[in-house]
């Protein structure tokens, strides 16, 4: 029988995909968010604004933003029919590959269909249609307009009781809970936290990349995508700058323009289109040439490094409570991971609750370890093999970096290598399967041509 209280701290996607989680476990579950959450959804964007809004707790939500298939799996998994309700209400929607043109090193990959869909829509529809289905869900409740100031724990500092929240509009109070999930993003102050009651914080790792995206929306006309809902033009060492092109719900589509170590796109017209052209491929400046503006001028953010923080090393660590999210790891967000990763560590979380009474949160921190190392070493290693960053160096990364240039080079012409490796980059399977016989030998026994 489900019993107890739990609390998630933030209302972004991780919070929203474990508060769902947890609803199977604990008899009330509230979310704490310092903005104020809607909880409708009608499904039609241009009746209700609200539902493209961006936050201000969420700002990447007016950039592009990809949900890889494993996140679709989740999302669907978590709240059976979300695919084909946002597909109905107008969400591009297509093959993750046979639609995705996903450009590598200067490499178009070679598109077929691999049956798994894809949806390419604005991070805060997606993150209203999330929140509509777990608002509705009995047992939940939601503290909007409220900060939240730290955690409680009994006095002898071994069990976390509760969340010291903020209402804006109220006095200060505690939220007592049988389990505290710490979903704040990566500002979270959990490692603070901890040291405040006497264990050892855990490790930072960070890779810093001094990345920008620079977005805009356009009115793209479909038909200029040739049948896709997204491009991808990632960077190349040659040029390491890149862009998407993503369709929208409500006929709109966003454009962003990405470069790391200050090589950040400016936000005027003409700035914004002379750095598009210097793309690795012309793809998204075609686009952008061909369509009308909607915002006055693009908008930035900013993005200093890859965060990952080692709570599956601790050895002590508090009953009744737990991390998640970009609050663990935040991953650089070109390679389109988090809510991914995010939707995969609610899953879990709900396992390791699933075995029944109390989560050990070490074990907890430990199971997701896989989970975080994959993606983690997708975006150290790719962003590596860019002049200038100070990644992992290593022979063994030199190594899979001088690999995967020939697999690209290689996935342009060959469905099966292209196919390969989209199911790794939309983590379905790990990347030693690139390394496999099967797929070794196609890299490995073509010659790379001399252009994309
Ligand atoms: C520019 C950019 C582009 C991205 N693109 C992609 C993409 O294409 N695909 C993808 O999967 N991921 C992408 N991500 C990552 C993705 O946005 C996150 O992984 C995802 O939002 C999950 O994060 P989260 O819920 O852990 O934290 P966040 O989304 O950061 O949310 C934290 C929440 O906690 C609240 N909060 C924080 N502190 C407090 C406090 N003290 N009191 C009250 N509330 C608080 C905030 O208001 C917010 O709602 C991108 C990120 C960035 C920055």
């Amino acid at each position: 029988m489900r019993q107890g209280h739990a609390v998630v701290l933030g209302g972004s996607m991780a919070g929203l995909l474990t508060a769902r989680v947890l609803t199977g476990h604990f008899a009330r579950v509230t979310i704490v968010e310092r903005d104020e959450l809607e909880g409708t959804w009608a499904g039609d964007p241009a009746a209700d604004p609200r539902e493209r809004a961006v936050r201000r707790g969420v700002p990447q939500g007016r950039h592009a933003h990809g949900l890889l298939a494993a996140g679709l799996n989740v999302i669907e998994e978590l709240f059976p029919g979300a695919a084909g309700e946002l597909a109905a209400a107008g969400v591009p929607a297509g093959d993750v590959l046979g639609n995705v043109r996903f450009c590598a090193n200067g490499f178009r990959l070679k598109q077929v269909p691999i049956g798994l869909r894809a949806l390419s829509f604005s991070r805060p529809y997606l993150e209203s249609y999330v929140r509509s289905r777990v608002f509705a869900l009995p047992g939940v409740a939601v503290r909007g307009g409220t900060d939240i100031a730290g955690i409680e724990a009994d006095p002898a500092r071994a069990r976390v009781t509760g969340a010291r929240i903020h209402p804006r509009t109220g006095a200060p109070q505690t939220l007592a809970a049988d389990l505290v999930v710490d979903a704040t993003g990566r500002a979270s102050r959990a490692p603070r936290w901890l040291g405040e009651l006497g264990y050892e914080p855990p490790a930072e790792e960070r890779l810093h990349v001094d990345l920008a995206y620079v977005s805009r929306h356009y009115a793209v006309d479909p038909a200029l995508l040739d049948g896709d809902i997204a491009i991808i033009v990632g960077p190349s060492a040659a040029a390491p700058r890149g862009g998407a092109v993503m369709l929208q719900e409500g006929g709109r589509a966003v454009i962003t323009l990405f470069g790391i170590l200050g090589d950040h796109a400016p936000l005027d017209d003409a700035g914004f289109r002379a750095y598009a052209k210097r793309l690795p491929l012309p793809y998204v400046s075609d686009i952008i040439e061909a369509s009308p503006p909607l915002d006055d001028e693009a908008v930035r953010f900013r993005y200093p490094a890859s965060t990952r923080y080692r709570y599956d090393r601790l050895r002590r660590f508090p009953k009744g409570f737990v991390v998640v999210g970009d609050a663990m790891c935040s991953f650089n967000p070109m390679y389109g991971q988090g809510m991914s990763v995010a939707g995969v560590e609610a899953l879990r979380l709900g396992e390791a609750l699933g075995r029944g009474g109390e989560l050990d949160a070490p074990r907890f921190f430990r199971a997701v370890r896989p989970i975080v190392d994959i993606p983690w070493q997708i975006a150290t290693g790719g962003d590596a093999a860019l002049p200038g960053v100070q990644g992992p160096r290593d022979a063994r990364t030199r190594l899979v970096n001088r690999y995967l240039d020939r697999l690209y080079a290689t996935a342009a012409h060959d469905e099966v290598v292209s196919l390969a490796f989209s199911r790794v980059t939309n983590l379905l399977d790990p990347p030693a399967a690139l390394l496999r016989p099967g797929i070794a030998r196609r890299v490995l026994g073509r010659r790379r041509p001399a252009t994309a």
